[in-house]
């Protein structure tokens, strides 16, 4: 069976053309084996699902064979995923904010919307855990339609709050799946009317790997966003497969070097230095991700990237610590 697994990916990722363009497409295969025939086709086939499911977690077009130990947290993610719409409902979720800064001066340009649920029984569940079972069950455009609103909302609270204050933009990220829907932009547009901000206040980031595997609905999604006069950025850079060359085709005004860049950055700093070339070349807004030390600061600083993140600056915060930050200081004290 795996044999014959390898042939239909062989097949399925030959490329084929369509109006003259080349396509290359994959497949993420899930095999299930019931060597001692005493299953039943429904457990069969969700043993199958949970390896296609970890399949397409490890990178798409794979083939994973099911294991036992695949149950627990097949079953896990089954039970958030049924959880969710009720955790919404009854206040389980809420939206963390984490200072974007500007380099130079060390004075909040922005904050990152990061959501955060809290289960009655679990405790704390990470967004990594959460968000791809949303995205599998496709409640995340529900989520990510309410994090929008969330997200506006405080904004317009901390504005109100501090009308003389130095005003910063929002960034709320956005699956894969939001950006499949027709109505993304109206919808958009629709949550900056109903809390009284303007396109300029707000950010939308994209991993980059979106951009790659789903082009040209994404980039259609983009470019409408973009017209309403909301900026993009490409989060996660680095990670995926768009290569230096290709970014500049990209409908994003912002690109997020991925913290991986930054951990490594005493070693080799190579390629956050040829991206942060690009991007002056380009005119794209650069933010470096997952700052931890001062050293990193100092380094990227000097390198001439405009903006950053992490804990250095400072961890993720509910929205009334944030709103004191942002009053009191109005950037974020650096950690002791
Ligand atoms: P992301 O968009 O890359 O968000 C940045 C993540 O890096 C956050 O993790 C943040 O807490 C963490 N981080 C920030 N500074 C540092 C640092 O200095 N060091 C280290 N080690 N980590 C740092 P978090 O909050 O756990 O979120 C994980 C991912 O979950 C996010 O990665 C994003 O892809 C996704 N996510 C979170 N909220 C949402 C949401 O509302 N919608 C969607 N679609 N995805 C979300
Ligand atoms: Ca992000
Ligand atoms: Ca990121």
């Amino acid at each position: 069976v795996v044999a014959l697994a390898q042939r239909v990916m062989e097949e399925i990722q030959r490329p084929f053309e369509i109006d003259g363009r080349e396509v290359h497409c994959g497949a993420s295969i899930g095999i299930a084996v019931d060597e001692a025939r005493a299953l039943s086709a429904g457990v069969l086939l969700r043993n199958a699902d949970a390896a296609k499911y970890l399949a397409k977690e490890r990178g798409k077009a794979r083939f994973v064979v099911f294991e036992e130990s695949m149950h627990a947290a097949a079953y896990e993610r089954m039970e958030l995923k049924s959880d969710m719409p009720g955790a919404l409902t009854s206040g389980q979720f809420a939206v963390h904010y984490q200072p974007i800064v500007d380099l130079e001066t060390g004075e909040l340009d922005g904050v990152e919307a990061l959501l955060r649920w809290t289960h009655p029984t679990r405790g704390f569940v990470g967004p990594d855990v959460f968000i791809p079972v949303a995205e599998h069950s496709g409640f995340i455009t529900t989520l990510g339609a309410w994090v929008l609103d969330q997200a506006c909302a405080d904004l317009r609270r901390w504005r109100d709050a501090d009308p003389d204050g130095r005003t910063f933009h929002m960034s709320v990220n956005l699956s894969v799946r939001q950006l499949e829907q027709p109505s993304l932009a109206a919808d958009v547009a629709a949550a900056l009317a109903r809390h009284g901000l303007s396109a300029e206040d707000l950010v939308l980031e994209i991993t980059e790997s979106v951009l790659m595997t789903d082009a040209a609905a994404a980039h259609t999604r983009l470019e409408e966003i973009r017209a309403l006069g909301v900026r993009t950025a490409l989060d996660d850079f680095g990670t995926g497969y768009s290569s230096l060359r290709y970014i500049d085709k990209l409908p994003v005004d912002v690109v997020k070097i991925d913290r991986s860049f930054v951990a490594r950055l005493g070693e080799d700093p190579t390629v956050v230095q040829a991206v942060v070339d690009l991007a002056g070349k380009l005119r794209l807004t650069l933010v470096a991700e997952g700052i931890e030390e001062l050293e990193q600061w100092d380094i990227l600083k000097g390198m001439g990237c405009d903006h950053g993140q992490g804990y250095y600056f400072a961890r993720p915060m509910p929205a009334a610590d944030l709103q004191a930050l942002a009053a009191a200081r109005r950037r974020p004290a650096p950690a002791a």
